[in-house]
């Protein structure tokens, strides 16, 4: 993934933000990322950035990713809930 960021900067080196107008590979909605250098590699906002393939990458709203987070936390919830029944 860093690659790819690194090859977006080297081709707009005047730019000290990338802002990619994509669609979210979930949902489907318009997403505007903002990619900005930072010390220890990339920041960015406005979404989530997934790598595919050495120069592609997948692209997740917020809304996905949230829903993504909380199916995994109702995943790890579960398991609680079952352990507390092993319990009683
Ligand atoms: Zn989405």
């Amino acid at each position: 993934m860093i690659e790819i960021l690194n090859k977006m900067f080297e081709a707009t080196p005047d730019k000290s933000m990338i802002v990619l107008n994509v669609k979210c590979s979930g949902c489907g909605s318009q997403t505007i990322i903002k990619i900005t250098p930072t010390s220890d590699g990339f920041g960015v906002m406005g979404g989530i950035l997934f790598k595919r393939s050495p120069d592609r990458y997948l692209v997740k709203c917020p809304a996905c990713h949230e829903a993504n987070l909380k199916t995994d936390k109702h995943k790890k919830m579960g398991k609680i809930h079952k352990d507390s029944n092993r319990l009683k």
